[in-house]
């Protein structure tokens, strides 16, 4: 197929700005193609999510484990039914108030949904992006598109059109290029089949706003005490190839920590990258400093976070040592991204010298 777009390795590059672009893409989704679009939070990858041989498309060439079910995105509520059995009283009050945005719902599903999508369970996720190219992509198809993060299985999520061509370029039909991700971290997945609502994945819509809608939401399998109920947070994610250590705790003790070791690091001659908060940018003075965000806008983290971890591996540092920011607002997912990204965790008491 020819379009106004370049190609990378049989991948069509389509700018989403250009007329019937939108339209092209649309076109390659209703084939059974697969399409990497913009969405706020990260690029998903998406196929036809009521086209079982599209959904296996997006396994094969993610390399992602079938047991680990994808999200359907829809351009609005009136495409719920199609994928959705019952919208329970709270979650038709997180969409009224939060969709489109970056917020997840578990709900029972309609027989008719993929096998492939849910991973044969009995519910399915959804979500409506807030972002134009998305909407006018899901709407131009008709159709729920299933799409997780456009990457390798097991790599930092694409927040622009060229991290998505470095995983899969030639292994998926198109990109639709709509410049860089504003969130960042992919969406809050929440679960309302179980009683109280839980958090399964903190995301880009932080849980102080939904308590708003749902004061007994619960954070539930996102964190290490809770049961695995969301399949794919037991697989490693978001790692970089460099060794990344994130060291948590008291500003000044992380500060020599992490000084400490990338000392150690350059004698034995590793190249090293500290992943900093803006208000610690002098405590690392010779060394390579990429600036995440600051510990009181986590929303800025967020933004940069994958961003930063793959423009690290394209310079080729070995290391990276990674300041933990507070679990506040956005800064819950952005420590979860870091936690999974990890070899190594490193944690620091206030009482410690
Ligand atoms: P990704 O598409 O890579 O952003 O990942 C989607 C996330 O949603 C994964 O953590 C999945 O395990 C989770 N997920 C998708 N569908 C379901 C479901 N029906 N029940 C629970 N978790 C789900
Ligand atoms: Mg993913």
């Amino acid at each position: 197929m020819k379009g106004s777009g370049r190609e990378a390795a049989g991948t069509l590059v389509l700018d989403a700005a250009e007329p019937g672009a939108v339209d092209l893409a649309a076109a390659v989704l209703r084939d059974g193609g697969l399409v990497a679009f913009p969405t706020e939070t990260v690029y998903g990858l998406g196929a036809d999510g009521l086209n079982p041989a599209a959904v296996r498309r997006i396994f094969a060439a993610k390399g992602r484990p079938a047991d680990n079910p994808l999200i359907l995105h829809v351009s609005g509520p009136e495409m719920l039914g199609q994928v959705v059995r019952e919208v329970p009283a709270e979650a038709g009050a997180l969409m009224r108030e939060f969709w489109p945005g970056p917020l997840t719902l578990v709900l029972p599903r309609q027989p008719a949904v993929p096998d492939e999508v849910t991973a044969g369970l009995n519910t399915v996720a959804v979500r409506c992006a807030a972002h134009p190219v998305a909407l006018a992509l899901i709407a131009a198809v008709g159709r729920p598109l299933a799409a997780p993060s456009a990457n390798r299985s097991g790599r930092p999520s694409p927040t622009r059109a060229e991290d998505v061509l470095e995983d899969l370029a030639g292994r998926i039909d198109a990109v639709l290029d709509g410049g860089p991700s504003g969130v960042g971290v992919e969406s809050t997945v929440v679960d309302l089949t179980v009683e109280p609502p839980a958090v399964l994945r903190p995301g880009g819509l932080p849980p102080e706003d939904l308590r708003r809608v749902i004061p007994a939401l619960v954070i539930g399998a996102g964190s290490e005490a809770g049961p695995a109920r969301s399949p794919g947070l037991k697989y490693t994610h978001y790692a970089p190839r460099a060794y990344l250590v994130l060291v948590e705790g008291p500003a000044e003790q992380v500060g020599a920590e992490i000084r400490r070791r990338a000392a150690v690091l350059r004698a034995a001659g590793r190249s090293v990258a500290v992943l900093a908060a803006e208000e610690s940018r002098d405590r690392y003075p010779g060394e390579r400093v990429v600036i995440l965000g600051s510990r009181r806008d986590p929303e800025r983290a967020a933004a940069a976070l994958f961003a930063s971890l793959r423009d690290l591996d394209r310079s080729g540092i070995e290391v990276i040592l990674a300041e933990g920011i507070p679990r506040r607002g956005l800064g819950l997912a952005v420590m979860d991204r870091l936690e999974r990204a990890a070899r190594e965790i490193v944690k620091l008491e206030e009482d410690e010298s």
